[in-house]
């Protein structure tokens, strides 16, 4: 189900059959990790190999940018179109609607991320937004205990790349949350 494409693995599934995957993952509680890939991430890990590493052991790699399906198809392969970080992100809040699950917004400045907050609330009324945090503040341990508290079905983490892919790799095993996704300036399309 995964194919690689210079070094960096990329989902073959297409858009319905990973959001069955995921809502399919939430029900048995396992903890799952999406990264979206675009051309740049793949041409950086091409030097850095941490970042491939960071990169290919999430659980999901979902091809955000049109260049990595046409990458695919010319080296024989079969990812499909396109699932863009943000379209991700709008596929989990419509399944978090749906089963009435929590979410947890970390990241961007205070004010993007409660008008974000506000404006997905008022497009997915069922969802419970359990809490937001912006992205800078420095307090790790701080940051753990909030979402521990309310511990999550769906944490987005909107710092940037790498550093949310960073955040989610050191501390998803202290927290309580099934599904982790980088979404990077997606909070502020949202406060829009
Ligand atoms: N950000 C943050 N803390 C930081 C650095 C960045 O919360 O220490 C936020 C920033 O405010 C913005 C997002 O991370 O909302 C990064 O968006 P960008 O479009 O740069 O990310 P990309 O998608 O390019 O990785």
């Amino acid at each position: 189900m995964k194919e690689n494409i210079m070094g960096v693995d990329v989902t073959t599934l297409n858009e319905q059959q990973l959001m069955s995957r995921i809502e399919d993952d939430i029900k048995r509680f396992q903890k799952v990790r999406i990264v979206a890939i675009n051309p740049e991430k793949i041409m950086m890990a091409e030097q850095d190999l941490n970042l491939r590493h960071l990169l290919n052991e999430s659980t999901y790699q979902i091809p955000d940018g049109i260049g990595v399906s046409i990458a695919s198809k010319l080296s024989g392969g079969i990812v499909k179109g396109r699932v863009t970080g943000i379209g991700m992100m709008g596929n989990l809040l419509a399944l978090a609607n749906k089963n009435e699950w929590k979410i947890f917004m970390y990241g961007a400045k205070p004010e993007i991320v409660n008008q974000a907050a506000r404006n997905i609330q008022k497009k997915y009324p069922k969802l419970i937004i359990s809490g937001t945090l912006d992205g800078y503040i420095n307090d790790t341990q701080q940051i753990m205990k909030t979402i521990n508290e309310v511990q999550p079905h769906i944490l987005f983490v909107a710092l940037g790349s790498p550093k949310q892919e960073l955040f989610i790799k050191n501390n998803m095993e202290q927290l309580h949350v099934n599904v982790f996704q980088g979404v990077g300036g997606s909070f502020d399309v949202f406060s829009g």
